[in-house]
């Protein structure tokens, strides 16, 4: 019978997750949702020297943002907890232990400076990178290389010391990867990690292991610079002699900047004036922005995010996330690094704004409107939503490229007015004010048009040399949306106060 599928992601609260991390998140969740499976999370934080406070909310808030639920987690625990690595502390001895017995692990005594010693030698010797591995290890302190009751006398003393994986020579390590078919590296290339530290932690690779053993994983869907670390695991499941629950890999590609030249970093968001964040984080010293806080729905996130990395073959690009779950396919993941196109985000996020009802753009108004102590009515600010959805990238946008309908202008565009009003506007503009006031035309942006080209017809004056003064009249700039939509929102009374005041301000 084959296994639940189970996946999960397992992050280390080092700090804010990087969108990528999110990305690595959805792509299990949507894997588990499509084969009827379980997505857990699991904190990886057995490196107490990188520890970030906050950074573990950080990361929960960040995936709830974007419909990124686990069923099991440290928060709302579950059959397998605790899901914090640092309370499982006491579980993963006893498997570093089983190692050292059956001869594939063996403790470590040297000391830090020791360690150096060695490395400068090596380095001197002219080795890139030094390493601990199956030959320097006979240089070294350790229970291979010292007496056997040197060793006993050494642990029963609370001797500090390490339990390193034994790298086997010469041998080929070989997995298949969901992305990227089958692996091979050498375990020359592998030097003896540590698995458990002085302080009894298990180090990342021990804990991993054991944990995805013990949760019952059955993918593991990681970034691709978890890919040097893989042949090291699979090693540890076949030494543990857990090879038959071993999970499958799937390596994702890398996400490279918006140039396409490296990896996107942290810092990438600064210097491409950009959130690589998915919310805000304020750390001691320093912040990142975020995709919510700079205005992205969460679906527009998601579906970017899907298709960093993969796409389905068809020419589709809106998927929602139901969709997603149905679409995506984890053997189509590309193997390149994909681009992080901000550009593309944004029009993502246009294309769902688009799609949002006007009653909620209204309500995002309306409570604007509150913060600044002016009330008005969803059924007012409803027509003002759908009029400017064409244009709008972000959520603010309404309420920026709204300002004029909320807040009669101030000032007027200065060089426009000295461009384009004249005796002739003016003259064009008093006629269709006294009009409007005098006889009656049905408020809808049709029928006023039609009487604003019938009243400048009749007083011989071009449309076109009083549409921008009008624009300017009514809303103070020198573009915006559809101009007779305009005066139909704001209404017979408003619309003649602004075109009022203007004639008396810019009067020539
Ligand atoms: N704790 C690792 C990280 O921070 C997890 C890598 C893995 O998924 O195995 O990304």
């Amino acid at each position: 019978m084959s296994r639940k599928v189970r996946v999960r992601f397992a992050p280390s609260p080092t700090g804010a997750l990087h969108i990528g991390g999110v990305r690595t998140a959805l792509f299990n969740y949507l894997f588990a949702q499509q084969h009827k499976g379980d997505f857990i999370i699991r904190i990886e934080d057995t490196d107490q020297t990188r520890f970030v406070a906050g950074a573990e909310q950080y990361i929960m808030d960040a995936l709830a943002w974007c419909g990124i639920n686990p069923v099991e987690s440290p928060m709302q625990g579950g059959a397998f907890a605790p899901y914090r690595q640092s309370e499982r502390k006491a579980m993963y001895a006893q498997y570093a232990l089983q190692l050292v017995e059956s001869g594939h692990a063996y403790y470590a005594f040297d000391t830090a400076n020791e360690l150096e010693a060695m490395r400068l030698r090596l380095k001197s010797a002219g080795v890139a990178s030094p390493q601990y591995n199956s030959i320097t290890r006979m240089q070294m302190k350790n229970s291979i290389t010292l007496p056997a009751d040197e060793v006993k006398r050494r642990l029963e003393q609370g001797e500090d010391y390490v339990i390193r994986i034994k790298m086997p020579r010469r041998e080929e390590v070989r997995f298949k990867d969901m992305i990227r078919d089958w692996v091979s590296v050498s375990t020359d290339t592998l030097d003896d990690k540590v698995l458990l530290k002085s302080d009894g932690m298990p180090t990342y690779h021990l804990a991993n292991i054991v944990d995805d053993y013990l949760m019952q994983i059955t993918h593991v869907i990681r970034g691709e610079e978890w890919l040097p670390s893989a042949p090291t695991h699979v090693l540890l499941y076949r030494f543990l002699g857990w090879e038959k629950e071993m999970p499958e890999f799937a390596h994702l590609p890398l996400i490279l900047k918006p140039d396409g030249n490296g990896k996107l970093s942290k810092r990438d968001g600064a210097a491409f004036n950009m959130p690589v964040f998915p919310l805000d984080w304020k750390g001691e010293s320093e912040f990142f922005a975020g995709f919510k806080e700079w205005g992205f729905l969460p679906e527009a996130v998601v579906n970017f995010l899907a298709l960093l990395g993969w796409n389905s073959g068809t020419n589709q690009e809106i998927y929602s996330m139901a969709e997603l779950i149905e679409h995506f396919d984890i053997g189509k993941v590309n193997k390149a690094g994909a681009r992080f196109d901000f550009e593309k985000a944004k029009w993502f996020n246009q294309q769902y704004l688009r799609h949002k009802p006007d009653s909620e753009i209204a309500a995002f108004l309306q409570s604007k409107l509150a913060q600044v102590g002016k009330e008005a009515s969803l059924a007012t600010l409803e027509p003002i939503a759908a009029l400017l959805k064409e244009r709008a990238v972000f959520m603010n946008d309404f309420w920026e490229d709204g300002q004029f309908f909320f807040f009669a202008p101030e000032g007027y565009d200065p060089d426009l007015v000295a461009k384009k009003w004249n005796a002739d506007a003016q003259k064009g503009l008093e006629t269709f004010l006294s009009a409007l006031k005098t006889e009656a035309v049905e408020w809808k942006a049709e029928p006023l048009k039609a009487f604003l080209q019938e009243k400048l017809k009749a007083a011989n004056i071009g449309l076109g040399k009083v549409m921008l003064p009008l624009r300017l009249a009514l809303t103070g700039l020198g573009a915006g949306p559809d101009l007779m939509q305009v005066l139909e929102i704001l209404g017979k009374e408003e619309a003649c106060q602004r075109l009022e005041k203007a004639l008396e301000k810019l009067a020539v």
